[in-house]
């Protein structure tokens, strides 16, 4: 028996439905269907972390029986239920209106290596990963026939605690995937779907496990299996651990082990779309698989391999981590190359960056880059870093002709909008905002909604903030056995009265998460002024392996614990995708600070302006595009922090940026919010933010993202007329 049918035919007969709706992630996507599961049992709710199967299998049937004699819950599992059938067999959907070319027959396939798609899914590191789950709901959203490729991860990331001195200790979970919104894929005969792959001169064996997202499969491979040497059961076990070895191991089963599956799958697809470089040996297989076919040579095959595949690149940086060295390459495909008919020279020029160099390493992205028809960054600004970055690979060519383009990325709106602003665009905007998210004559009515309904309902955001924050401030002082007149001092830490700075990001030293502490005394003037007072939290993980991002943590730590600070500065351990809600949708200011140009474009900000919070940001990502200021060359809807001096000393850039972010905080920041009308409403800041919502959300959304996509690099032929996006089915 499948999962499906095994968890429906343990609930009350009214309440079947409902393993449906948990066995789609479409329940992730607006809260009103998330609370069908949580009212069920609020408490295991949360401590299965918010995952509808494990909950369903939990709940005791007594109270399963109590819910399945509600009149009202019934109606509403009707409701959705009967929404969730249309949706998923909706044919008039948007993409097969503007480029009915692209047919469930021969999907777009979307390889990343993580995806984060749902908290209870934790199988994602940051931003990479939280896109590709955006880009995935808005495909199936827009009706985008496309498949999901990725891995599974048994310990997924690593889940962070912090110890008494402030460093980062590491820790892993393990997912139990039985117990889990997937399914694993099995044959006709009821056995799993496996295909063998060559790995380090042995043999391992690969299962697959399909995550329905909507109308999307996401099918996620899986070597943890009892037929495999344990090592190659651990193929899976962490994303982004371990060293090179096992990353390039990693790269070759997603790459590879993604291209068999789909053949074992019997799945052809129309378009390869590499979300980052990591899944770029699939173009090898490809051209394998092509010349089985046909026996052609390589080089033959090369352009048919190229006509199909497109590729997104994330990183501004040459030298990021998807180098590999001649010695790892040889290892890992002496016996590869020869079956594509290649010597080893020129297998190993197909990542190198200048031919002829024998110490060059083989890039990633440079073979992505090669093998591909269309490249792309992911904001305007990275499109031009790497047209710049990657000319060397065209030196016949001008850098402005360098054919890298740019798709900026965006967010998915329903997946990040606070329920209390949704339901404000429902009332003053039309049903339709969402499915309309784009059109911006819809965004051009915010002043409809008053000053006084978006700030109460702010404030009651930014409260439901400060309560999570105090209580997971209070849990980690705890495991950490801290004196209980620290924990108590909990009750004090942040008032929902102040001005409130978010920052939570991945602490990479590039992203410079110390920058507002730089000159700590004029930080500690400007934080704790007693008219004017300001607070801050963060959140966010170094890797593992990155202990200049661990002191950053460590020093900020500190800061937490600073008398003048330790009331208005919060460290939250363990950022994952529910702590980041909580943020971007109770902030009143979304603090990034990269140094430039390394952000290639960053997507929490997005999330904060969908939600009223404001931006205050270096001109670096989606923020040269979304920044908008008047002729006086004040902000209209944020602040831009200091400028690009082009130097390449960061003790000089570093003070030029914080001086500036000094400047805004006290001189504009500051004051806006606290001047208050009668009512007590910050008149001017409400205006920045309806400007923050009505200049950022029809733009960095992902219905646009992935509509551009369609447009100009899935189904680039098909002129696509001036169709409004459209999301279905999702009032
Ligand atoms: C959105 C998101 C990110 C990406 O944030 P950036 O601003 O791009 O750094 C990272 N992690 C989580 C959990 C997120 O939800």
């Amino acid at each position: 028996m499948n999962p499906i049918s095994k968890l429906r035919s343990q609930l009350p007969f009214p309440l079947r439905r409902l393993a449906d709706l948990a066995y789609n992630y479409w329940w992730s996507w607006t809260p009103e269907r998330l609370s069908l599961f949580s009212v069920i049992e609020p408490t295991i709710w949360q401590r299965c972390n918010h995952n509808p199967v494990e909950l369903l299998e939990s709940v005791a049937y007594e109270r399963l029986s109590q819910v399945a004699e509600d009149p009202r819950y019934l109606k509403r599992l009707e409701t959705l239920a009967a929404q969730f059938d249309a949706y998923l067999t909706d044919q008039e959907t948007w993409c097969h209106r503007v480029a009915p070319q692209l047919s469930l027959d021969q999907p777009v396939v979307y390889f990343c290596t993580e995806f984060g798609i749902h908290e209870s899914l934790p199988i994602y590191c940051g931003g990479l990963g939280v896109l590709a789950g955006d880009h995935l709901k808005s495909a199936s959203d827009l009706g985008v026939p496309m498949i999901g490729i990725g891995l599974l991860y048994r310990q997924g990331y690593f889940r962070q605690h912090l110890n008494r001195s402030g460093w980062q200790k590491e820790y892993y979970d393990n997912n139990n995937f039985e117990h889990m919104p997937l399914e694993l894929v099995r044959d006709e005969f009821g056995q799993p779907v496996t295909i063998k792959l060559q790995i380090r001169q042995r043999i391992v064996r690969v299962q697959v496990w399909l995550a329905r997202i909507g109308r999307v499969n996401l099918y996620l491979l899986d070597t943890d299996r009892e037929d495999n040497d344990p090592v190659d059961r651990s193929l899976t076990g962490h994303l982004y651990g371990g060293n090179q070895e096992t990353r390039m191991a990693q790269e070759v089963l997603l790459g590879i082990g993604g291209i068999r599956i789909l053949q074992v799958l019997e799945i052809e697809p129309s378009v390869y779309h590499l979300n980052e470089g990591h899944a770029a040996f699939a173009l090898l297989e490809i051209a394998r698989a092509e010349m089985e076919l046909a026996g052609y040579s390589f080089y033959d095959v090369e352009d048919r391999v190229r006509s199909r595949a497109v590729f997104t690149s994330h990183t501004p940086v040459a030298n990021a981590n998807d180098l590999f060295s001649a010695d790892m390459m040889d290892s890992f495909f002496a016996d590869y190359w020869p079956l594509l008919g290649l010597s080893r020279e020129q297998f190993l020029a197909l990542g190198a960056r200048r031919l002829g160099d024998p110490w060059e390493p083989f890039s990633m992205t440079v073979l992505a880059l090669r093998m591909t028809r269309s490249a792309n960054g992911v904001s305007q600004r990275h499109g031009e870093v790497s047209r710049q970055m990657w000319s060397i690979l065209y030196p016949e060519r001008e850098e402005a002709e360098v054919p890298i383009g740019h798709v900026t990325n965006g967010v998915h709106a329903r997946t990040w909008a606070a329920p209390l602003m949704a339901d404000l665009y429902d009332q003053y905007l039309g049903k339709e905002w969402s499915q309309r998210i784009s059109d911006k004559e819809i965004w051009a009515q915010i002043d409809a909604i008053s000053d006084e309904q978006l700030w109460k309902r702010h404030c009651i955001l930014k409260e439901r903030l400060i309560a999570y924050t105090r209580s997971k401030v209070r849990q980690a002082r705890q495991a950490r056995g801290e004196a209980a007149s620290d924990i108590a001092a909990v009750n004090h830490l942040l008032n929902p009265e102040t001005l409130t700075i978010g920052f939570a990001r991945r602490f990479s030293p590039y992203k410079r998460g110390y920058l507002i502490f730089k000159d700590l005394h004029r930080s500690v003037r400007i934080l704790s002024n007693a008219k004017r007072p300001i607070q801050l939290i963060f959140a966010g993980k170094a890797h593992p392996a990155d202990d200049e991002g661990k002191r950053i943590i460590q020093r900020l730590m500190e800061w937490c614990r600073h008398p003048a600070l330790r009331d208005r500065v919060a460290f939250i351990e363990d950022y994952d995708m529910y702590t980041a809600k909580m943020l971007i949708q109770g902030v009143d200011v979304w603090l990034n600070n990269p140094r430039r140009p390394l952000e290639a474009s960053g997507t929490g900000g997005q999330k904060v302006a969908l939600n009223g919070g404001i931006n205050c940001s270096v001109r670096d990502g989606w923020w040269c595009e979304g920044y908008q200021e008047d002729a006086s060359g004040r902000g209209i809807n944020g602040w831009t922090i200091g400028e690009d001096m082009g130097t390449s000393d960061q003790v000089v850039q570093d003070q030029i940026d914080a001086d500036s972010l000094y400047d805004i905080l006290q001189k504009d920041m500051a004051r806006l919010y606290y001047d208050r009308n009668g009512q007590g409403i910050p008149k001017g800041w409400v205006r920045m933010m309806k400007a923050s919502i009505r200049t950022c959300a029809p733009v960095f959304n992902s219905d646009r993202m992935v509509a551009e996509y369609v447009a100009q690099i899935y189904a680039p032929e098909t002129p696509i007329e001036s169709e409004p996006i459209l999301a279905s089915a999702v009032s």
